[in-house]
Protein backbone atom coordinates (compact mmCIF):
# COMPACT_ATOMS: atom_id res chain seq x y z
CA UNK A 1 0.00 0.00 0.00
CA UNK A 2 1.08 3.63 -0.88
CA UNK A 3 0.27 6.07 2.47
CA UNK A 4 -0.34 9.15 0.80
CA UNK A 5 -0.33 11.90 3.69
CA UNK A 6 -1.24 15.45 4.69
CA UNK A 7 -3.98 15.09 2.37
CA UNK A 8 -5.92 18.98 2.57
CA UNK A 9 -9.61 19.09 1.76
CA UNK A 10 -11.11 22.28 2.20
CA UNK A 11 -14.79 21.24 1.29
CA UNK A 12 -17.20 17.99 2.35
CA UNK A 13 -16.31 15.09 -0.08
CA UNK A 14 -17.45 11.52 -0.25
CA UNK A 15 -14.21 9.07 0.18
CA UNK A 16 -14.02 8.18 -3.51
CA UNK A 17 -13.80 11.86 -4.33
CA UNK A 18 -11.17 12.46 -1.37
CA UNK A 19 -8.95 9.70 -2.90
CA UNK A 20 -9.61 10.78 -5.89
CA UNK A 21 -8.35 14.22 -4.81
CA UNK A 22 -5.42 12.61 -2.87
CA UNK A 23 -4.29 10.94 -6.29
CA UNK A 24 -4.18 14.49 -7.74
CA UNK A 25 -1.86 16.63 -4.63
CA UNK A 26 0.22 12.99 -5.72
CA UNK A 27 0.24 13.45 -9.15
CA UNK A 28 -1.11 9.93 -9.27
CA UNK A 29 -3.79 8.33 -11.57
CA UNK A 30 -7.26 7.45 -9.55
CA UNK A 31 -8.02 4.83 -12.12
CA UNK A 32 -4.88 2.91 -10.83
CA UNK A 33 -6.20 2.92 -7.46
CA UNK A 34 -7.67 -0.83 -6.85
CA UNK A 35 -8.17 -0.26 -2.96
CA UNK A 36 -8.26 2.59 -0.54
CA UNK A 37 -8.66 2.73 3.18
CA UNK A 38 -8.70 5.98 5.00
CA UNK A 39 -5.64 5.66 7.61
CA UNK A 40 -6.50 9.42 9.58
CA UNK A 41 -8.62 12.48 9.10
CA UNK A 42 -8.57 15.37 11.36
CA UNK A 43 -9.68 19.11 11.40
CA UNK A 44 -7.35 21.79 11.15
CA UNK A 45 -9.15 24.79 12.34
CA UNK A 46 -6.01 26.91 13.32
CA UNK A 47 -7.14 29.35 11.17
CA UNK A 48 -10.80 30.00 11.22
CA UNK A 49 -10.72 31.89 7.82
CA UNK A 50 -9.55 29.00 6.24
CA UNK A 51 -10.57 25.48 8.36
CA UNK A 52 -9.62 21.85 6.37
CA UNK A 53 -9.53 18.11 6.78
CA UNK A 54 -6.78 16.61 6.78
CA UNK A 55 -6.71 13.13 5.65
CA UNK A 56 -3.72 10.42 5.21
CA UNK A 57 -5.17 7.51 3.03
CA UNK A 58 -3.34 4.20 2.03
CA UNK A 59 -3.68 3.12 -1.62
CA UNK A 60 -3.51 -0.09 -3.24
CA UNK A 61 -2.03 1.32 -6.70
CA UNK A 62 -1.21 -0.91 -9.76
CA UNK A 63 0.88 1.67 -12.07
CA UNK A 64 3.86 1.60 -10.41
CA UNK A 65 5.39 5.13 -12.25
CA UNK A 66 6.05 8.34 -10.18
CA UNK A 67 5.57 6.79 -7.11
CA UNK A 68 9.17 8.37 -5.50
CA UNK A 69 8.73 9.95 -1.79
CA UNK A 70 6.14 7.99 -1.21
CA UNK A 71 6.08 6.06 1.50
CA UNK A 72 5.07 2.52 1.26
CA UNK A 73 2.91 0.46 4.47
CA UNK A 74 2.30 -3.21 4.58
CA UNK A 75 -1.11 -3.92 5.65
CA UNK A 76 -2.41 -4.22 9.19
CA UNK A 77 -2.43 -7.38 10.67
CA UNK A 78 -4.59 -7.42 13.54
CA UNK A 79 -3.87 -11.25 15.43
CA UNK A 80 -2.66 -11.18 18.58
CA UNK A 81 -1.17 -14.94 18.88
CA UNK A 82 -0.53 -15.71 22.62
CA UNK A 83 2.69 -18.23 23.46
CA UNK A 84 0.59 -21.48 24.34
CA UNK A 85 3.29 -23.53 25.43
CA UNK A 86 2.36 -24.29 29.14
CA UNK A 87 0.16 -26.50 30.03
CA UNK A 88 -3.15 -25.81 31.34
CA UNK A 89 -5.57 -27.85 32.86
CA UNK A 90 -7.98 -25.87 33.90
CA UNK A 91 -9.52 -22.76 32.65
CA UNK A 92 -8.55 -19.42 32.90
CA UNK A 93 -11.02 -16.59 34.80
CA UNK A 94 -11.95 -13.41 34.39
CA UNK A 95 -13.04 -11.35 37.15
CA UNK A 96 -15.19 -8.37 35.32
CA UNK A 97 -16.55 -7.78 31.80
CA UNK A 98 -15.67 -4.29 31.41
CA UNK A 99 -13.29 -3.41 27.86
CA UNK A 100 -10.27 -5.24 29.61
CA UNK A 101 -12.59 -8.31 30.86
CA UNK A 102 -14.29 -8.41 27.42
CA UNK A 103 -10.93 -7.97 25.14
CA UNK A 104 -9.32 -10.48 27.00
CA UNK A 105 -11.94 -12.92 26.88
CA UNK A 106 -11.56 -11.86 22.97
CA UNK A 107 -8.03 -12.54 22.38
CA UNK A 108 -7.98 -15.64 24.25
CA UNK A 109 -11.05 -17.26 22.39
CA UNK A 110 -9.18 -16.31 19.41
CA UNK A 111 -6.26 -18.34 20.74
CA UNK A 112 -8.28 -21.39 21.47
CA UNK A 113 -8.57 -20.95 24.83
CA UNK A 114 -11.35 -20.80 26.82
CA UNK A 115 -12.14 -18.94 29.79
CA UNK A 116 -14.81 -18.30 32.64
CA UNK A 117 -16.12 -14.66 32.92
CA UNK A 118 -17.59 -13.68 35.79
CA UNK A 119 -19.72 -10.06 35.96
CA UNK A 120 -21.47 -9.25 39.26
CA UNK A 121 -23.78 -6.96 37.07
CA UNK A 122 -26.31 -7.99 34.45
CA UNK A 123 -25.93 -8.46 30.73
CA UNK A 124 -25.88 -4.94 29.05
CA UNK A 125 -29.38 -5.34 27.70
CA UNK A 126 -30.96 -5.85 31.28
CA UNK A 127 -28.36 -3.37 32.77
CA UNK A 128 -29.70 -0.84 30.79
CA UNK A 129 -32.57 -0.66 32.08
CA UNK A 130 -31.50 -0.78 35.49
CA UNK A 131 -29.66 2.98 34.48
CA UNK A 132 -32.87 4.16 32.97
CA UNK A 133 -34.74 3.16 36.15
CA UNK A 134 -31.91 4.95 38.50
CA UNK A 135 -32.51 7.63 36.77
CA UNK A 136 -36.29 8.02 36.63
CA UNK A 137 -36.47 7.65 40.13
CA UNK A 138 -33.40 7.31 42.39
CA UNK A 139 -33.32 3.42 43.05
CA UNK A 140 -30.15 2.48 42.96
CA UNK A 141 -28.97 -1.23 42.36
CA UNK A 142 -25.60 -1.36 43.50
CA UNK A 143 -24.15 -4.19 41.41
CA UNK A 144 -25.68 -2.94 38.25
CA UNK A 145 -25.86 0.55 37.33
CA UNK A 146 -23.64 2.95 35.21
CA UNK A 147 -20.25 1.55 36.79
CA UNK A 148 -20.91 -1.99 37.13
CA UNK A 149 -22.28 -4.50 34.79
CA UNK A 150 -21.32 -6.16 31.15
CA UNK A 151 -19.80 -3.27 29.21
CA UNK A 152 -17.93 -1.85 32.29
CA UNK A 153 -18.12 1.63 33.57
CA UNK A 154 -17.66 3.70 30.07
CA UNK A 155 -20.90 1.88 28.57
CA UNK A 156 -23.01 4.91 29.40
CA UNK A 157 -20.27 7.40 28.62
CA UNK A 158 -19.96 8.96 25.51
CA UNK A 159 -18.06 6.14 24.32
CA UNK A 160 -15.41 7.37 23.08
CA UNK A 161 -11.93 6.15 22.93
CA UNK A 162 -9.23 7.52 24.76
CA UNK A 163 -5.66 6.88 25.15
CA UNK A 164 -2.50 8.35 25.60
CA UNK A 165 -0.51 4.81 24.28
CA UNK A 166 0.97 4.64 21.13
CA UNK A 167 0.49 0.77 21.59
CA UNK A 168 -0.17 -0.69 18.09
CA UNK A 169 -2.97 -2.83 19.59
CA UNK A 170 -5.24 0.36 20.11
CA UNK A 171 -6.06 -0.24 16.45
CA UNK A 172 -6.38 -3.81 16.77
CA UNK A 173 -9.09 -2.55 19.80
CA UNK A 174 -10.55 -0.35 17.14
CA UNK A 175 -10.73 -2.87 14.34
CA UNK A 176 -12.43 -5.58 16.57
CA UNK A 177 -15.20 -3.00 17.21
CA UNK A 178 -16.15 -1.96 14.04
CA UNK A 179 -16.15 -5.94 13.71
CA UNK A 180 -18.62 -6.42 16.31
CA UNK A 181 -20.83 -3.43 14.75
CA UNK A 182 -19.35 0.27 15.64
CA UNK A 183 -19.47 2.65 12.68
CA UNK A 184 -15.83 2.31 10.26
CA UNK A 185 -14.81 5.96 10.88
CA UNK A 186 -14.00 4.96 13.96
CA UNK A 187 -10.87 3.58 12.26
CA UNK A 188 -9.29 7.14 10.91
CA UNK A 189 -10.95 9.74 13.27
CA UNK A 190 -8.53 12.03 14.94
CA UNK A 191 -10.98 11.34 18.15
CA UNK A 192 -12.67 7.87 18.06
CA UNK A 193 -16.13 8.32 19.16
CA UNK A 194 -18.84 5.50 19.24
CA UNK A 195 -21.90 6.65 21.90
CA UNK A 196 -24.01 4.45 24.37
CA UNK A 197 -26.49 4.12 21.72
CA UNK A 198 -24.33 1.71 19.72
CA UNK A 199 -22.51 0.43 22.61
CA UNK A 200 -25.00 -1.37 23.52
CA UNK A 201 -25.35 -4.17 20.52
CA UNK A 202 -21.65 -4.18 19.76
CA UNK A 203 -21.31 -5.52 23.46
CA UNK A 204 -24.17 -7.82 23.47
CA UNK A 205 -22.27 -9.17 19.99
CA UNK A 206 -19.03 -9.72 21.61
CA UNK A 207 -20.15 -11.51 24.37
CA UNK A 208 -22.19 -13.90 21.74
CA UNK A 209 -19.03 -14.17 19.76
CA UNK A 210 -17.24 -15.11 22.92
CA UNK A 211 -19.64 -17.65 24.12
CA UNK A 212 -19.97 -19.07 20.36
CA UNK A 213 -15.83 -19.79 20.93
CA UNK A 214 -16.12 -21.64 23.85
CA UNK A 215 -15.91 -18.65 26.57
CA UNK A 216 -18.50 -18.83 29.29
CA UNK A 217 -20.12 -15.86 31.29
CA UNK A 218 -21.33 -16.05 34.41
CA UNK A 219 -23.82 -12.46 35.19
CA UNK A 220 -24.80 -11.49 38.52
CA UNK A 221 -22.24 -13.36 40.30
CA UNK A 222 -19.70 -12.07 41.98
CA UNK A 223 -16.45 -13.00 42.91
CA UNK A 224 -15.77 -12.75 46.84
CA UNK A 225 -12.92 -14.13 47.84
CA UNK A 226 -9.62 -16.30 46.42
CA UNK A 227 -8.29 -19.11 47.28
CA UNK A 228 -4.25 -18.79 47.79
CA UNK A 229 -1.53 -21.68 48.31
CA UNK A 230 1.93 -21.09 48.29
CA UNK A 231 1.26 -17.69 46.29
CA UNK A 232 -0.37 -19.59 43.57
CA UNK A 233 -4.24 -18.93 42.75
CA UNK A 234 -6.12 -22.12 43.66
CA UNK A 235 -9.94 -21.07 43.03
CA UNK A 236 -12.14 -18.26 43.69
CA UNK A 237 -15.20 -18.44 45.15
CA UNK A 238 -18.28 -16.62 44.47
CA UNK A 239 -21.62 -15.32 46.28
CA UNK A 240 -23.33 -17.85 44.56
CA UNK A 241 -20.86 -20.51 46.94
CA UNK A 242 -19.60 -21.48 43.40
CA UNK A 243 -15.50 -22.53 44.34
CA UNK A 244 -14.17 -22.30 40.15
CA UNK A 245 -10.70 -24.26 40.27
CA UNK A 246 -8.22 -22.24 38.35
CA UNK A 247 -4.44 -21.55 37.85
CA UNK A 248 -5.29 -18.20 36.25
CA UNK A 249 -7.15 -15.41 37.18
CA UNK A 250 -7.37 -12.14 35.87
CA UNK A 251 -8.60 -9.20 37.35
CA UNK A 252 -10.55 -6.85 35.07
CA UNK A 253 -12.22 -5.12 38.22
CA UNK A 254 -11.58 -1.73 37.21
CA UNK A 255 -11.43 0.95 39.78
CA UNK A 256 -14.90 1.40 41.30
CA UNK A 257 -14.64 -2.52 42.68
CA UNK A 258 -14.05 -0.69 46.08
CA UNK A 259 -14.97 -4.13 47.94
CA UNK A 260 -12.90 -6.24 45.45
CA UNK A 261 -9.67 -4.40 45.82
CA UNK A 262 -9.89 -4.22 49.80
CA UNK A 263 -10.73 -7.97 49.70
CA UNK A 264 -7.44 -8.51 47.59
CA UNK A 265 -5.76 -6.22 50.28
CA UNK A 266 -6.43 -8.12 53.36
CA UNK A 267 -5.32 -11.53 51.03
CA UNK A 268 -1.93 -9.84 51.04
CA UNK A 269 -1.72 -8.29 47.85
CA UNK A 270 1.16 -5.88 47.12
CA UNK A 271 -0.21 -2.61 46.42
CA UNK A 272 0.87 0.90 47.04
CA UNK A 273 -0.81 4.57 47.10
CA UNK A 274 -1.01 6.69 43.75
CA UNK A 275 -1.82 9.75 42.61
CA UNK A 276 -5.41 10.58 40.97
CA UNK A 277 -7.61 13.15 39.79
CA UNK A 278 -10.79 14.84 41.54
CA UNK A 279 -13.53 17.34 40.10
CA UNK A 280 -16.91 18.29 38.80
CA UNK A 281 -18.59 18.26 35.57
CA UNK A 282 -18.99 21.70 33.79
CA UNK A 283 -21.66 22.12 31.30
CA UNK A 284 -21.90 24.90 28.59
CA UNK A 285 -23.93 25.10 25.32
CA UNK A 286 -22.33 23.56 22.70
CA UNK A 287 -22.62 26.14 20.78
CA UNK A 288 -20.39 28.43 22.23
CA UNK A 289 -18.02 25.46 22.05
CA UNK A 290 -18.59 25.67 18.44
CA UNK A 291 -18.34 28.94 18.18
CA UNK A 292 -14.99 29.23 20.11
CA UNK A 293 -13.20 26.22 18.16
CA UNK A 294 -14.37 26.74 14.79
CA UNK A 295 -15.35 30.34 14.15
CA UNK A 296 -18.37 31.32 11.84
CA UNK A 297 -17.06 31.51 8.96
CA UNK A 298 -16.64 27.66 7.48
CA UNK A 299 -19.08 26.24 5.37
CA UNK A 300 -18.02 22.93 6.40
CA UNK A 301 -20.31 20.73 8.22
CA UNK A 302 -18.11 19.82 11.17
CA UNK A 303 -18.51 17.50 14.01
CA UNK A 304 -19.50 19.43 17.54
CA UNK A 305 -16.22 20.90 18.75
CA UNK A 306 -14.00 20.12 21.40
CA UNK A 307 -11.65 21.15 23.53
CA UNK A 308 -8.82 20.32 26.31
CA UNK A 309 -7.59 22.88 29.11
CA UNK A 310 -5.04 22.87 31.45
CA UNK A 311 -3.61 24.65 33.90
CA UNK A 312 -0.28 23.97 35.95
CA UNK A 313 -0.21 25.95 38.91
CA UNK A 314 3.00 25.61 40.93
CA UNK A 315 1.52 23.17 43.73
CA UNK A 316 -1.19 21.50 41.82
CA UNK A 317 -2.69 21.14 38.49
CA UNK A 318 -5.83 21.64 37.11
CA UNK A 319 -7.31 20.39 34.22
CA UNK A 320 -10.26 19.28 31.84
CA UNK A 321 -10.82 15.56 30.53
CA UNK A 322 -12.98 13.57 29.11
CA UNK A 323 -15.10 16.19 27.28
CA UNK A 324 -18.55 15.44 26.37
CA UNK A 325 -19.71 17.40 23.46
CA UNK A 326 -23.32 16.82 22.47
CA UNK A 327 -24.30 14.72 25.40
CA UNK A 328 -25.88 15.46 28.94
CA UNK A 329 -24.39 14.77 32.86
CA UNK A 330 -25.68 11.63 34.20
CA UNK A 331 -25.74 10.09 37.97
CA UNK A 332 -23.48 7.32 38.04
CA UNK A 333 -23.22 5.97 41.28
CA UNK A 334 -22.58 2.48 42.10
CA UNK A 335 -22.65 2.95 46.07
CA UNK A 336 -25.56 3.60 47.98
CA UNK A 337 -25.27 7.69 49.31
CA UNK A 338 -22.65 8.62 47.06
CA UNK A 339 -22.62 10.99 44.26
CA UNK A 340 -20.77 10.01 41.18
CA UNK A 341 -21.22 12.36 38.01
CA UNK A 342 -20.40 11.13 33.91
CA UNK A 343 -21.04 12.53 30.74
CA UNK A 344 -23.21 10.77 28.28
CA UNK A 345 -23.79 11.18 24.34
CA UNK A 346 -25.17 9.60 21.57
CA UNK A 347 -23.10 8.46 18.44
CA UNK A 348 -25.03 11.82 16.79
CA UNK A 349 -23.70 14.23 19.98
CA UNK A 350 -26.87 16.39 19.09
CA UNK A 351 -28.18 17.47 22.47
CA UNK A 352 -27.76 21.42 23.31
CA UNK A 353 -25.11 21.00 26.14
CA UNK A 354 -21.48 19.97 26.12
CA UNK A 355 -20.04 18.70 29.55
CA UNK A 356 -16.62 17.67 30.71
CA UNK A 357 -14.85 16.72 34.18
CA UNK A 358 -12.81 19.83 35.61
CA UNK A 359 -10.06 18.02 37.45
CA UNK A 360 -7.29 19.02 40.09
CA UNK A 361 -4.57 16.32 40.65
CA UNK A 362 -4.14 14.71 44.47
CA UNK A 363 -1.10 12.91 45.81
CA UNK A 364 -0.66 10.56 48.43
CA UNK A 365 -0.46 13.47 50.89
CA UNK A 366 -3.42 14.77 50.76
CA UNK A 367 -4.85 11.49 52.33
CA UNK A 368 -4.84 10.78 55.85
CA UNK A 369 -3.05 7.68 57.59
CA UNK A 370 -0.95 4.92 56.12
CA UNK A 371 -2.62 2.40 54.42
CA UNK A 372 -2.42 1.80 50.77
CA UNK A 373 -6.28 2.20 50.48
CA UNK A 374 -6.37 5.62 51.97
CA UNK A 375 -6.92 7.13 48.08
CA UNK A 376 -10.29 5.05 48.14
CA UNK A 377 -11.35 6.55 51.31
CA UNK A 378 -10.30 9.59 50.96
CA UNK A 379 -12.92 9.33 47.36
CA UNK A 380 -15.52 7.77 49.16
CA UNK A 381 -15.92 10.50 51.77
CA UNK A 382 -15.81 13.36 48.85
CA UNK A 383 -18.76 11.34 47.24
CA UNK A 384 -20.72 11.00 50.85
CA UNK A 385 -20.27 14.64 51.07
CA UNK A 386 -21.80 15.13 47.42
CA UNK A 387 -24.42 13.32 47.89
CA UNK A 388 -25.38 15.14 51.09
CA UNK A 389 -25.12 18.46 49.87
CA UNK A 390 -27.45 17.72 47.10
CA UNK A 391 -30.27 16.76 49.05
CA UNK A 392 -29.35 13.17 49.93
CA UNK A 393 -31.13 11.66 46.59
CA UNK A 394 -29.02 11.32 44.07
CA UNK A 395 -29.17 15.00 43.01
CA UNK A 396 -25.85 16.12 42.58
CA UNK A 397 -25.52 19.19 43.76
CA UNK A 398 -25.18 22.12 41.12
CA UNK A 399 -23.23 25.93 41.22
CA UNK A 400 -23.28 28.44 38.14
CA UNK A 401 -19.71 29.40 37.19
CA UNK A 402 -21.08 32.65 37.74
CA UNK A 403 -21.65 31.79 41.35
CA UNK A 404 -18.66 30.18 42.24
CA UNK A 405 -16.65 32.84 40.37
CA UNK A 406 -18.61 35.61 42.72
CA UNK A 407 -18.15 33.04 45.79
CA UNK A 408 -21.66 32.65 46.62
CA UNK A 409 -23.60 29.55 46.73
CA UNK A 410 -26.70 28.76 44.05
CA UNK A 411 -29.82 28.19 45.56
CA UNK A 412 -32.25 25.54 43.93
CA UNK A 413 -35.25 25.23 43.14
CA UNK A 414 -36.43 21.66 43.50
CA UNK A 415 -39.67 21.93 42.88
CA UNK A 416 -39.40 22.64 39.13
CA UNK A 417 -35.89 20.92 39.64
CA UNK A 418 -34.19 24.55 37.90
CA UNK A 419 -31.29 26.57 39.64
CA UNK A 420 -32.29 30.27 40.40
C1 LIG B 1 -18.05 7.34 35.62
C2 LIG B 1 -17.00 6.99 34.59
C3 LIG B 1 -17.02 7.55 33.29
C4 LIG B 1 -16.07 7.26 32.29
N1 LIG B 1 -16.13 7.80 31.01
C5 LIG B 1 -15.22 7.44 30.05
C6 LIG B 1 -15.28 7.89 28.67
O1 LIG B 1 -16.16 8.62 28.26
N2 LIG B 1 -14.29 7.49 27.81
C7 LIG B 1 -13.28 6.69 28.22
O2 LIG B 1 -12.42 6.33 27.40
N3 LIG B 1 -13.22 6.25 29.50
C8 LIG B 1 -14.17 6.60 30.40
N4 LIG B 1 -14.09 6.15 31.69
C9 LIG B 1 -13.05 5.26 32.00
C10 LIG B 1 -13.40 3.88 31.45
O3 LIG B 1 -14.75 3.60 31.70
C11 LIG B 1 -12.51 2.90 32.11
O4 LIG B 1 -11.18 3.22 31.74
C12 LIG B 1 -12.84 1.50 31.65
O5 LIG B 1 -14.19 1.20 31.85
C13 LIG B 1 -11.96 0.56 32.44
O6 LIG B 1 -12.25 -0.70 31.99
P1 LIG B 1 -12.05 -1.93 32.94
O7 LIG B 1 -12.55 -3.11 32.17
O8 LIG B 1 -10.67 -1.93 33.47
O9 LIG B 1 -12.98 -1.67 34.23
P2 LIG B 1 -14.55 -1.40 34.37
O10 LIG B 1 -15.10 -0.84 33.14
O11 LIG B 1 -14.71 -0.66 35.63
O12 LIG B 1 -15.15 -2.87 34.53
C14 LIG B 1 -14.94 -3.66 35.65
C15 LIG B 1 -16.08 -4.64 35.77
O13 LIG B 1 -15.73 -5.59 36.78
C16 LIG B 1 -16.88 -5.92 37.53
N5 LIG B 1 -16.43 -6.42 38.84
C17 LIG B 1 -15.67 -5.75 39.73
N6 LIG B 1 -15.44 -6.53 40.80
C18 LIG B 1 -16.06 -7.71 40.57
C19 LIG B 1 -16.19 -8.90 41.32
N7 LIG B 1 -15.62 -9.05 42.51
N8 LIG B 1 -16.91 -9.92 40.78
C20 LIG B 1 -17.50 -9.79 39.56
N9 LIG B 1 -17.42 -8.67 38.81
C21 LIG B 1 -16.70 -7.65 39.31
C22 LIG B 1 -17.65 -4.61 37.60
O14 LIG B 1 -19.02 -4.87 37.84
C23 LIG B 1 -17.40 -4.01 36.23
O15 LIG B 1 -18.43 -4.30 35.30
C24 LIG B 1 -15.04 6.41 32.66
C25 LIG B 1 -15.00 5.83 33.96
C26 LIG B 1 -15.96 6.12 34.92
C27 LIG B 1 -15.89 5.50 36.30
Amino acid sequence: MLRLENIKIYTDLTDDEVVKEACKQYKLDSKDVRKYNIYKKSIDARNKENIFYNYTIDIEYVGLKNIKNIKIVNEENFNLIIDKKRKAETRPVIVGAGPAGLFCGLILVQNGIRPIIIEQGKKVEDRKKDVENFLETGILNTTSNVQFGEGGAGTFSDGKLTTNSKNPLCRKILKEFVSFGAPNQIMYTNKPHIGTDNLINIISNMRNYITSQGGTFLFEEKVVDFEIECNKIKSVLTNKNKKIETDTVILAIGHSARDTIEKLYFKGINMEKKSFSVGVRIEHKQEMINNSQYGNKTKLKLPPAEYKLAYHGKDRSCYTFCMCPGGVVIGSSSNNSEIVTNGMSKFARDEENANSALLVDVTPEDFEGDSPLEGIYFQADLERKAFELGGNNYYAPIQRVEDFLNNRKTTRNWKNKTHI
